[in-house]
């Protein structure tokens, strides 16, 4: 089982915190979904022939794609790799372009899941994060997104400098009281070079408070779990069988193309990554070559990287998947275990809730050395 991520590498404006690779100039969009059908055909021995499962369009805003760059892709996948009938089509949506017409058009196309990039229903804080949409345009196209889509996904943002514990319980509130399916809620982070970066260092903006973080992350666990959801990934919760098919699959190691410029990929022996610049990302691709840098793992990384993502999973760490390492973990983990941050059983190792707080910790104390 395997998937397909395609990068759609264009935004209306930038949102301050934003690290993705994404341009606000859209004269190049033609050129570029001919060169990620290009790139399709050119990576279509990548998978060796495992049947596709889940397809993501992922950014950037894949919702600003016309129809026939849908339409185009799609049909390029069917006829390179082919992809499974009941498969998981995944489009990441802005609030501002779901519209009637467009869900219409996205259902035609083949999608079945919308990841809706809501981050807040409080005006206040989408103008704080420059978001190119109101609250009421979430409202509106939720709204309409749910008369046409049965499996919805929202995204949320906390740990805003100004936000207040009772906004963001507005936040999850709302989120529940609408029934959405799938939340995934992430923590603010500065990354360097952004917006946000600059506005913190100039002092135009206060800083992020990691004790504030952590608070609100242990509310947001309480409450969603009191509404039915399940945590099955640190940043990701969902009601019985609404779990994402695309991402739980990185989780658990299973093989993925990423087509597009910054896109990776993953074959369980090396990871490799396309060049971040449209230009020139088209360029290579018109010659028949795709601009990548890999990365081949040593059997090490390829534990290492089992630990980090299955410990951020509900289901934790399988001993059986660690071979030879398994003794060496469950003495590491004794440690966490005495301080209530890790649970274990005879077959497995998680995360308890204040153990989420420290999972990345956690999981560089369990790794193997190199
Ligand atoms: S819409 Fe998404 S990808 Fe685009 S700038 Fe905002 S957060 Fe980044």
């Amino acid at each position: 089982m395997a998937g397909i991520y395609l990068h759609i590498p264009f935004c209306k404006q930038a949102c301050h915190y934003c690290n993705f690779h994404f341009s606000t100039t859209r004269d190049q969009q033609g050129a570029l979904i001919e060169a990620l059908a290009k790139e399709i055909e050119l990576q279509k021995d990548y998978l060796q022939r495992q049947p596709v499962h889940t397809i993501y369009f992922g950014g950037g805003t894949p919702s600003i794609l016309p129809k026939a760059s849908l339409d185009l892709l799609l049909q390029t996948i069917r006829q390179q790799t082919g992809y499974a009938n009941e498969a998981e089509i995944t489009l990441e949506a802005n609030p501002d372009d779901i519209t009637e017409e467009n869900c219409q058009a996205w259902r035609e196309a083949g999608i079945n899941r919308l990841s809706i990039g809501v981050q807040s229903f409080i005006e206040d804080e989408l103008r704080w994060m420059n978001r190119a949409h109101s609250a009421a345009q979430s409202l509106q196209g939720l709204q309409t997104a749910s008369r046409f889509f049965s499996n919805i996904s929202i995204d949320l943002i906390y740990g805003l400098p100004g936000q207040s514990h009772a906004q963001w319980q507005s936040n999850v509130e709302k989120a529940i009281s609408l029934n959405i399916a799938h939340l995934s809620c992430y923590a603010l982070t500065v990354e360097p070079k952004t917006a946000l970066e600059k506005k913190i260092r100039t002092k135009q903006y206060s800083p992020v408070d990691p004790d504030k973080q952590s608070a609100q992350f242990l509310a947001l666990m309480e409450w969603l779990e009191k509404a039915g959801y399940r945590h099955y990934e640190i940043s990701n919760f969902a009601k019985p069988q609404m779990e994402s098919r695309h991402n739980s699959a990185y989780w658990q190691g299973e093989h993925y193309v990423g087509i597009g410029p910054s896109a990776h990929s993953y074959n369980g022996i090396s990871r490799q990554w396309n060049l971040s610049n449209n230009a020139l990302y088209i360029r290579f691709i018109e010659k028949g070559q795709i601009p990548y840098e890999i990365e081949i793992l040593t059997p090490a990384q390829i534990c290492n990287e089992y630990i980090m993502t299955a410990l951020r999973t509900d289901t934790g760490i399988e001993l059986a998947t660690l071979g030879k390492e398994q003794e060496r973990i469950v003495r590491l983990a004794e440690r966490y275990i005495q301080r209530g941050h890790l649970l274990s059983d005879e077959k497995r190792v998680w995360l308890t809730k204040e153990g989420k707080l420290l999972a990345d910790g956690i999981a560089a104390a369990l790794f193997i050395d190199n």
